[in-house]
C-alpha cells in the first residue's frame, strides 16, 4: 500500500517521439487509477515509468514518499500483470506462482502459506499441480495475477491484463478484479483502451490521448462532465452525438437551439457559463443517445428512421437529423417486445437542459469550464467507436523485456499541480514501433523477472 506522485513526468522515444506530454498526477494509497485511451496514447509507456521499465524523461515519481527515478524495478516494491500472462509452461501453477518468492529466498513454509491464500482468493486451489498448458485463458490469468499478488506489493500494476481473453471471460474475469480488489486491498494502476473496464474499475480514470492527459476525474464526473469533445466522443457506449448549434445567452440565461427546437439549460449549467464569462456563440452540441427521447411536439427536432437495433432492454434508433448520424437510445419496458420502427419512419425528438453538453466549435473545449491560461488544442475529431475486445492492435509485451537502466535524474523539488486539462501544441505521434512477438504457444515463457531478484541464484 502506497500513495504515489507524478510530478511533471515526460516521455521522449529517442529524442523525437513524445510519448507522454509532461503531467501530474497524485495516486492516493489503495486507489484504483486507470489509465485508458485510444492505442499509442502513452498509456503503457506511462505505467511502464511507474514500473522502472522505462526510462523517464523528466520529471520525477515518488512511490510511498520516495523519489524511485532511479530505483530499479525490483526494488520499487511494486508487482505487474501484463497482457500476455507470462508463465513457465514446464512448471506447475503452484511453482509458477511460488518462483518469486523462491527467488527472494523466502521460507518454504512462508511461500506455502503466500501460494495457498493467493490461489484461494482466485479460486484456483484445485489447479495448483497443472502445467499452463492444462489451463483455460481466464486460469492462466489468474496464475498471472496469483504470481503478482504474493509479492504483497505497495503498488500493483496492470497493463491490458484482460485483452487476450474472449468477450465473455473479459466480463467475467472484470468482476473478478473487482473483488480482488477488495480483497488485496492496495493501490492498483491499471492500463486498458476499453472506455467500460475504466469505467467501472476505477475510483478515478485518466483519459488520454496522443500523449496528452485529457481528463482526470471519477466514472461519474467524465460521464458528466468531459472536460472536451474527444472525452466526450471516448466514454459512453453508445458514442455521445454532437451537432453543430447556437449557445444563445439572455442575460443569466442561456439556451441552445437545435433543429428549430430552443432548449433552456439547467441552472447548474448557466451558473457554469456565466462564471466562465460565455456569451451567445455557435458551439458543437453534446447529447449522449440515452438522454434524447421522442415525442410528439411540433416544436422537436426532425428525423428520419434509418435503422433500430434491438438490444433487449432497448432498442438504438438510428435517424437522419440536421443533415447526420443520431443515435436514440429508447428503452423497453418489461411487456415491449419490440420498438424497432419502420425505416423511413419520420419522428420528432427532444431533451432536456441539464442533459446538453456545450464545446467550443474551435477548441472542442467544454465550455463550462473555466477557460485555461493555456491555448486550447487543435479541434478534435470525435474518436472512433472504442474497438471490440478482441481487436486490441496493440504491441504485445512480455514479462522478459530487457529492461533498460533509467539514468540518474536531477533532483529538482517541484509542487503537485491539479491534473491539467488539455495541453497546447499537437504532436506527432507515429505509429507504434515496439517489436511484435508472435507466440505460437499459447503459454509465453517469461524470459526473465524484471521484479525479481537475481534469477541465477534460483
Ligand atoms: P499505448 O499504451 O497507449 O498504446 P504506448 O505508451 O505504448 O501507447 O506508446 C505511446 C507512443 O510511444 C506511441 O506512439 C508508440 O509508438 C511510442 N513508443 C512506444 N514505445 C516506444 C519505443 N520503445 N520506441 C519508440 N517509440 C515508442
Amino acid at each position: 500500500m502506497a500513495d504515489l506522485s507524478l510530478r511533471k513526468v515526460k516521455k521522449v522515444y529517442d529524442n523525437t517521439v513524445v510519448a507522454v506530454q509532461a503531467f501530474d498526477l497524485e495516486i492516493a494509497d489503495k486507489e484504483f487509477i486507470v489509465l485508458v485511451g485510444p492505442s499509442g496514447c502513452g498509456k503503457s509507456t506511462t505505467l511502464r515509468m511507474v514500473a522502472g521499465l522505462e526510462e523517464i524523461t523528466d520529471g520525477e515519481i515518488y512511490i510511498g514518499g520516495r523519489k524511485v527515478n532511479t530505483v530499479p524495478p525490483k526494488d520499487r516494491d511494486i508487482a505487474m500483470v501484463f497482457q500476455n500472462y507470462a508463465l513457465y509452461p514446464h512448471m506447475t501453477v503452484y511453482d509458477n506462482i511460488a518462483y518469486g518468492l523462491r527467488l527472494r529466498k523466502f521460507p518454504k513454509r512462508v511461500i506455502d502459506q503466500k501460494v495457498r491464500e493467493a490461489a484461494e482468493i482466485l479460486d484456483i486451489s484445485e489447479l495448483l499441480k497443472r502445467k499452463p498448458k492444462a489451463l483455460s485463458g481466464g486460469q492462466r490469468q489468474r496464475v498471472a495475477i496469483g504470481r503478482a499478488i504474493v509479492r504483497e506489493p505497495q503498488v500493483f500494476l496492470m497493463d491490458e491484463p484482460l485483452s487476450n481473453l474472449d468477450a465473455k471471460l473479459r466480463n467475467q474475469m472484470r468482476s473478478e478484479i473487482l473483488k480482488l480488489r477488495q480483497k488485496v486491498n492496495t493501490t492498483f494502476i491499471y492500463v486498458t483502451h476499453d472506455q467500460t473496464e475504466a469505467m467501472t474499475l476505477g475510483d478515478r480514470i485518466v483519459i488520454m490521448k496522443e500523449g496528452f492527459v485529457q481528463q482526470v476525474g471519477t466514472p461519474q464526473e467524465v460521464f458528466h462532465h468531459p472536460s472536451n469533445l474527444f472525452v466526450a466522443g471516448f466514454i459512453g457506449t453508445p458514442q455521445m452525438n454532437i451537432f453543430d448549434a447556437q449557445l444563445i445567452r439572455e442575460g443569466e440565461r442561456f439556451f441552445v437551439e437545435l433543429g428549430g427546437l430552443r432548449v433552456e439549460l439547467s441552472p447548474e449549467k448557466s451558473a457554469r457559463l456565466l462564471a466562465a464569462e460565455v456569451d451567445s456563440q455557435p458551439i458543437k452540441l453534446g447529447l449522449r443517445p440515452e438522454h434524447l427521447s421522442l415525442t410528439e411536439r411540433e416544436d422537436a427536432v426532425s428525423a428520419v428512421v434509418d435503422v433500430s437495433e434491438m438490444m433487449g432492454s432497448a432498442v438504438h434508433i438510428h435517424v437522419n437529423a440536421c443533415g447526420q448520424d443520431v443515435v436514440i437510445v429508447v428503452p423497453l419496458g418489461e411487456e415491449e417486445e419490440s420498438g424497432s420502427m419502420p425505416i423511413g419512419m419520420p419522428v420528432r425528438f427532444t431533451f432536456r437542459g441539464s442533459a446538453a453538453h456545450v464545446f467550443d466549435p474551435e477548441t472542442g473545449h467544454n465550455l463550462e469550464y473555466p477557460k485555461t491560461a493555456e491555448p486550447e488544442p487543435e479541434p478534435e475529431p470525435l474518436p472512433e467507436p472504442a474497438p471490440a475486445p478482441l481487436q486490441e492492435p496493440q504491441a504485445e509485451e512480455s514479462a522478459g523485456e530487457p529492461i533498460p537502466e533509467p539514468s540518474p535524474e536531477p533532483a529538482a523539488p517541484a509542487e503537485p499541480e491539479p491534473a491539467p486539462l488539455p495541453k497546447a501544441e499537437a504532436v506527432t505521434v507515429p505509429e507504434v514501433v515496439i517489436p511484435q512477438e508472435i507466440f505460437d504457444d499459447p503459454v509465453v515463457p517469461p524470459l526473465g523477472d524484471p521484479f525479481a531478484e537475481d534469477e541465477e541464484n534460483l
